[in-house]
């Protein structure tokens, strides 16, 4: 491990720009459960994540995705940044893309506009209807039930982007054109089994960048490492960073 790291952090010493690709792995250290591990809480364990936070889901019973996404963002609202997401905010100049749709990085000190999160945020609720582009920011500590849109009267949900649905435009228009011109992107947390927010690493490595992958479990992104650190990004990542001051091209 020691041996690797040192390989990667003289990789990253010769990189000029670099960017950061999170997904659920980072925060899970915080304590936010993935969708693929066990829901803890027995009200919800019932039901299947995948069908709740889909369009279908919401069409079938919006009530019960809007409760079950107030339940989450109460969890959201007890849970704190952990040493990688403040390792990683610490790199000011960094691009940090992310599919993760909390806010832990901006918490960790992130400069807002250079966190791109590709699944939306959990932290605002916008229009249903596609043709509106009604949004607003909730109250994470006590979120509202299902209500009608202020401006159109369809429905509010979560801004966040459920499984079939496409990501949102511009944020994943600019992702793109970033992992084109990379020396390193660094891969944190993600088994990169998501498509298409996935192909972001296979497009930076085909425009020539350097792939470092933090993660407990080598997964798919394994495959695409140049080097594969693993362990866990709260442990990893400070010693990985130390001493830096990574720039994005922007
Ligand atoms: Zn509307």
């Amino acid at each position: 491990m020691d041996e690797l790291l040192q390989t990667a952090r003289a990789l990253l010493a010769r990189c000029a720009r670099v960017a950061a690709f999170s997904g659920a792995g980072l925060s899970a250290e915080s304590g936010l459960s993935t969708f693929r591990d066990p829901d803890p809480d027995a009200l919800w364990s019932r039901f299947d994540p995948t069908e709740l936070a889909s369009v279908a889901g919401f069409e079938a019973d919006p009530e019960r995705v809007i409760e079950w996404y107030n339940w989450r963002r109460g969890r959201h609202a007890e849970v704190r940044p952990n040493p990688a997401h403040f390792a990683l905010a610490a790199q000011s100049r960094l691009v940090q893309i992310t599919q993760n749709v909390d806010s832990l990085l901006e918490q960790a000190g992130a400069d807002p506009e250079r966190v791109y999160h590709l699944h939306g945020s959990i932290l605002q609720d916008r229009c249903h209807n596609p043709d509106c582009a009604y949004i607003e920011i909730v109250d994470m500590q006590g979120p509202p039930p299902l209500r009608a849109c202020p401006r159109c009267g369809d429905r509010l949900r979560p801004a966040v982007v459920w499984f079939g649905e496409a990501l949102p435009a511009s944020t994943w228009r600019k992702a793109e054109a970033l992992c084109r011109q990379l020396d390193c992107l660094l891969v944190v947390g993600t088994s990169a089994t998501v498509y298409p927010a996935a192909g972001l690493i296979e497009l930076a490595r085909a425009h020539g960048s350097r792939v470092i992958v933090v993660d407990p479990n080598p997964g798919a992104a394994g495959d695409l490492a140049d080097v594969f650190l693993a362990g866990a990004a709260g442990q990893v990542l400070p010693a990985l960073l130390e001493g830096f001051d990574l720039e994005s091209p922007l």
